[in-house]
């Protein structure tokens, strides 16, 4: 089945052409290399993003439309890692970007909130320190010890972010091609990359995350493609769930829909190691996992009208790469999200391509470094 969110129409956008060398190419027409090609394109820059496929068919039109700030990491974890202002700027960035999709998003992201359940009591702990550690360091966070009587299902506390929101990603997406059209980018889609090194390009820029392992020997080992499941239900006839909740170390996330459908992924974990692929396919034991969790979230037998599989990129430190591949002078990546790449990904797309425009400044370049992970 086709994923929910392209359904929807794509808007009209200006076909561009270039003749000859660009200045920037682009591997990937996913929110990572839309945002680039804006980015790039406005400040005058010849562009031209290639797709293997159409604008938002990986991952950017797959996934469970939270707009997140911050990092795949608990915050907590984030502070430990790698200190608390790198993490508190780096949850500051991220809102900011935030900002900024709004101005561009139109209805296609609703600034609802997010709430981070805990599970069991375990959990609580672990999502307490959490929301400590964030109001230790000036990160906003509220904490609700219960949830609306109505939500059918027991939980043990929970985070409100407030600064978060709900996204039609694949109407996101395809606004921001558009935007990136208009400002001068071409976009050329149904066109696969086999060889970085063949394109007629200054710079290229790899925005492919999970997809496209291998585009790039350097990073194959780096960026781990990884699976991620979706089921939609029905229309149902109440509202349970006003924003985009998610629990058991984010492993499950839904959302209600503003038509009244309800959207749960996640249950990776039932089968961890055979998530590890790039097999765009779903599989019998996770949606049965997500069917019965759905029964419980809606308090009835869901019935199923969509169901999917998508394909993310995930990094053994949870953090993104963006900047310059190492021995590699004119490629440059953004990607690696670890399944937190709606707003990492349009904010990292800005990134790479402030730095292709000379300003190396963001503290951000130095924690995404891919040279990190080259000893
Ligand atoms: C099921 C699922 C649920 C998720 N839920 C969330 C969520 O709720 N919130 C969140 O923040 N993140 C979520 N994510 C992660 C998020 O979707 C991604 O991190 C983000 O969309 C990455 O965007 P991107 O543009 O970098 O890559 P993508 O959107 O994956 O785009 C990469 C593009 O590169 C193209 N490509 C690859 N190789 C080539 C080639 N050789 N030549 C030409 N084109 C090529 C592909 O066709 C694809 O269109 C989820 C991911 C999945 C799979």
């Amino acid at each position: 089945m086709n994923p929910y969110w392209l359904e929807d129409e794509a808007p009209p956008r200006a076909a561009q052409r270039h003749a000859g060398r660009v200045d920037v190419a682009i591997v990937g027409a996913g929110v990572t290399g839309c945002s680039a090609a804006l980015r790039l394109a406005d400040a005058g820059l010849r562009v031209r993003v290639y797709d293997r496929r159409a604008v938002a068919e990986g991952a950017s039109g797959r996934n469970g439309g939270f707009a997140l700030r911050g990092g795949a990491s608990r915050y907590d974890v984030a502070r430990e890692t790698y200190g608390a202002e790198q993490a508190a700027g780096l949850w500051h960035w991220t809102e900011r970007a935030l900002d900024r999709m709004s101005e561009l998003a139109g209805d296609a992201l609703r600034r609802t909130g997010s709430l981070r359940l805990a599970f069991d009591e375990e959990e609580r702990e672990q999502i307490r320190g959490e929301y400590e550690a964030m109001r230790e360091d000036g990160v906003g966070a509220e904490w609700l010890d219960q949830l609306p009587d109505e939500v059918p299902v027991t939980f043990h506390g929970a985070i409100l972010h407030e600064h978060d929101g709900a996204l039609q990603p694949a109407r996101f997406v395809r606004r921001l091609a558009a935007r990136a059209a208009a400002a001068g980018a071409e976009i050329r889609e149904h066109e696969g990359v086999d060889d970085v090194a063949a394109l007629d390009a200054e710079h290229v820029v790899v925005a492919t995350d999970g997809y496209g392992h291998g585009l790039v020997p350097e990073l194959a080992d780096l960026i781990w493609p990884t699976r991620g499941q979706v089921i939609v239900s029905e229309p149902i006839d109440r509202v349970l769930y006003e924003r985009p909740h998610y629990a058991r170390q984010g492993f499950d996330y839904w959302q209600q829909l503003p038509d009244g459908r309800v959207l749960l992924g996640g249950f990776r974990d039932v089968s961890i190691m055979d998530e590890l692929t790039d097999v765009e396919e779903t599989t019998p034991t996770i949606q049965a996992s997500l069917e019965r969790f759905l029964g419980e979230l809606i308090g009835e037998e869901p019935r199923i009208s969509h169901r999917w599989a998508g394909i993310f990129g995930l990094t053994q430190d949870m953090l993104p790469l963006v900047g310059r591949v190492p021995n590699h002078e004119d490629v440059w990546v953004a990607g690696g999200y670890s399944g937190h790449g709606n707003v990492l990904g349009f904010a990292c797309g800005e990134l790479v391509a402030d730095a292709i425009l000379g300003d190396t400044s963001s503290p951000q370049l130095k924690l995404f470094e891919p040279a990190r992970f080259f000893a």
